[in-house]
């Protein structure tokens, strides 16, 4: 009696086992999400090391600039004045700016240096960066490859249960969807071990014992499960 449902019940546990790795299978990827934040961070923080130090090359060289115009604007300055006490302090004026371009062409030699090597720390970062994210997309094809298999197995055992369910009897089949959504998982239909109800592990009246061992359909009184007894069913081949 109970033999095509038992095969149903194998198929449908089956199914519901491919459905939990369905839903497991996308969470492997959420290390990887994490990982290509930090990497994209990570190579962001570099890329700013070599944007900063243009940009002080960049405010130096302006510097610059200014006070060599300055310096012109000094030297004009110097054929109008005609006290010599005026004229040494305009030139010691020329002298400091002087000093003062010196020290920013002394930094901008030290920042090219700086530049060179913070470019070359860049070029090997997004080297090994590029590398890592090719292993993270890897490894995402391997998980996406197998939810894929994962969703065709089901596909495959839904199609194996249709003509199996055609060969239970309506009745049989309500009360069995019934106790599968009551359990929300596992089997509704449980073996006698014996006077134990193997769904719930609980002793089972004597009469329900000799009623199940009869071939009679009966539900175990503690958790609702269809109860069988082994020696009633004929193994299956398939
Ligand atoms: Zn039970």
């Amino acid at each position: 009696m109970l033999t095509h449902l038992l095969r149903l019940q194998e198929l449908d546990l089956k199914i519901e086992a491919c459905r939990l790795r369905e839903q497991q299978i996308p969470k492997q990827k959420e290390k990887f999400d994490i990982q290509r934040k930090r990497l994209a961070a990570e190579l962001e923080s570099r890329e700013k090391v070599v944007r900063d130090l243009a940009v002080e090359q960049r405010t130096l060289q302006t510097e610059i600039e200014q006070k060599q115009a300055q310096i012109d604007k000094y030297q004009q300055q110097l054929y109008a004045i005609k006290k010599n006490e005026e004229y040494q302090a305009l030139l010691h004026e020329i002298d400091l700016t002087k000093k003062q371009i010196g020290l920013k062409e002394e930094r901008i030699i030290a920042l090219m240096m700086e530049m060179d090597d913070a470019k070359a720390r860049l070029e090997e970062d997004q080297e090994r960066i590029q590398t890592e994210l090719g292993e993270i997309d890897r490894q995402c094809g391997v998980i996406d490859a197998e939810l894929a298999e994962a969703q065709a197995d089901r596909q495959k055992l839904e199609e194996e249960r249709k003509p199996v369910e055609a060969l239970i009897e309506p009745a049989l089949m309500t009360q069995y969807k019934r106790i599968r959504a009551s359990k929300k998982t596992g089997p509704a239909v449980v073996p006698l071990r014996d006077e134990v109800c193997s769904g719930c592990h609980m002793r089972v009246t004597p009469q329900i014992v000799n009623e199940v061992l009869a071939g009679k359909k009966h539900t175990c009184h503690h958790c609702g499960r269809l109860l069988y007894s082994k020696a009633n069913v004929v193994p299956n081949s398939a």
